[in-house]
């Protein structure tokens, strides 16, 4: 066991399984498309959308399985529990 500190973005919580995501989520010397939400779920943005004339906006799904190692980063259902819950609030 590692007891390093970290508290920027949502490296606390993702990140903890290997080099890569962890870099990904500190985000220091780019805009990481892979980011927690504010309901604490972690998304990856997997393309951009045209809303009508504004900037492009970006199309996020959560990730469940890290991208880099493969490990397990969350569980479908509490996903889908958060989800439920955000929009009964
Ligand atoms: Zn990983």
């Amino acid at each position: 066991m590692t007891t390093e500190k970290q508290t920027d973005g949502g490296a606390e919580n993702f990140g903890k399984c290997c080099e890569e995501l962890k870099q990904v989520m500190s985000g220091e010397d780019f805009e990481p498309l892979i980011t927690t939400g504010g309901d604490g779920i972690l998304y990856m943005s997997v393309g951009l959308i045209d809303i009508e004339e504004d900037e492009p906006g970006m199309v996020d799904h959560p990730v469940f399985f890290c991208p880099f190692c493969g490990t397990k980063v969350q569980d479908p259902e509490k996903v889908r529990e958060l989800f439920e819950d955000s929009d009964n609030a």
